[in-house]
């Protein structure tokens, strides 16, 4: 039994909930409340963050379900001074793979992740989308060393040492040498005049800049899918620059779900369509018609699937191939009292002969009404429709190898 449910609700999901399931909806929704896409969410961007960074570890999870946001306090995680990390640094590091971060000694800048809403015609036909980034750069000026020409930027005190030595007489033949960090410069070994700065950057060594960034979206592209820029992360002198890793998230499409490379949508046919056959349109996502016709003499039950083959995505990589369009049929049944009880005869005549029972004494007669389910109540008539919402739902989100341009 948990104490709290506040991060669980903050992601949406079960106090129960797997890691896989955590993980899902923090993808979800720290891709749509990401500071470029929500830039006013700002401070529910950062809660979802540590929601996620206290639930997807067994640890910190477990001390959450005991004592609730005060016990993580008391047990150092979280609040002031516990150590959340950034949820920027925890974005980046969920969806730019996590390898790229810069430990102690690295030689490498942060990996930086941006998320680029698409679409699923974007995903089908291919597309180039132009994606603006501010990164820092080293100041062209100065050549990253942030002071004006002909200045030497040798810290004067500890004479570029960054260390500053303090002798002390103890006694007659004892002194005491003690080593410290240089407090003019804080044990850069460099330091000038703020006059002498370059005027530049004013010291910082790095401008900030906008670069437009070409983002190929090639045919059959995954949500969720990544693309790296090597290199093309911020400038820091000193350091290789990280790479930029862009997110793919798809927007859902108000006609077709994607599963894999297959399309699904869903139908509506009369029953008489269901009977007799039928033709259909549907327009593909890359604006042909299609004219879907049942197979003479076949009949579509309620809730079944069909599907025509190669008219799915393309596959990535391989886009003269497709998946399946599947569709999904939902019967529309007549109104009561749709027929008069006359023609209604003459429509039976058409099927094979009724089940007749014959009304006995000792039978008592009874009349079906309408079932409406108690709230509360758990059981719920399904016509086929979970099927098409849930079951289908991430099966299988597919982990794609990211892809380098
Ligand atoms: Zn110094
Ligand atoms: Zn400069």
């Amino acid at each position: 039994m948990v104490k709290e449910t506040g991060y669980y609700d903050l992601l949406g999901v079960k106090p129960g909930a797997t890691l896989d399931e955590i993980k899902r909806a923090y993808r979800r929704l720290a891709l749509k409340y990401h500071p470029d896409k929500n830039p006013n969410e700002g401070e529910r961007f950062k809660q979802i963050s540590q929601a996620y960074e206290v639930l997807s570890d067994t640890q910190k999870r477990a001390l959450y379900d005991r004592g609730g946001e005060r016990a993580m306090k008391e047990g150092g995680v979280g609040g002031r001074g516990g150590g959340f990390g950034s949820p920027m640094d925890i974005f980046n590091m969920f969806f730019g793979g996590g390898a790229r971060m810069p430990g102690r000694g690295e030689r490498r800048g942060k990996t930086v992740v941006h998320p680029l809403s698409v679409t699923l015609e974007d995903l089908y036909n291919g597309t180039t989308r132009k994606l603006s980034v501010q990164k820092n750069i080293i100041c062209s000026k100065c050549n990253g060393c942030g002071v004006r020409e002909g200045v030497n930027s040798r810290c004067p005190k500890c004479h570029g040492t960054g260390m500053e030595f303090h002798v002390h007489q103890l006694g007659p033949s004892m002194i005491q040498q003690i080593q410290t960090m240089c407090s003019q410069c804080q044990g850069q070994g460099e330091w000038v005049r703020p006059l002498d700065r370059c005027l530049t950057c004013n010291g910082r060594r790095v401008t900030r800049e906008k670069k437009i960034l070409n983002v190929h979206l090639d045919r059959g592209m995954q949500d969720g899918q990544r693309i790296t820029f090597h290199e093309e992360g911020d400038q820091v002198p000193g350091l290789e620059p990280g790479d930029v890793v862009i997110v793919l998230d798809q927007k859902e499409h108000p006609v077709f779900r994607r599963i894999g490379n297959d399309l699904i949508i869903r139908k509506e046919i009369s029953l008489v369509d269901a009977l007799c056959g039928f033709r259909q349109v549907v327009h593909t996502l890359d604006n042909r018609t299609l004219l879907v016709s049942s197979p003479r003499g076949d009949i579509i039950r309620p809730g079944s699937v069909k599907c025509i083959p190669n008219e799915g995505m393309p596959v990535y990589r391989n886009p003269t191939q497709k998946g399946r369009l599947v569709i999904h049929f939902q019967v529309k049944f007549p109104e009561p009292g749709w027929l008069p009880p006359d023609r209604l005869r003459q429509l039976r005549a058409f099927f094979p002969p009724q089940e007749e029972v014959m009304a006995t004494e000792n039978m008592q007669e009874v009349e079906l009404s309408d079932y409406f389910s108690q709230p509360g109540h758990w059981w719920q008539p399904h016509a086929g429709e979970a099927y098409f919402e849930d079951d289908f739902e991430d099966a299988s989100r597919p982990h794609v190898q990211c892809h380098t341009s």
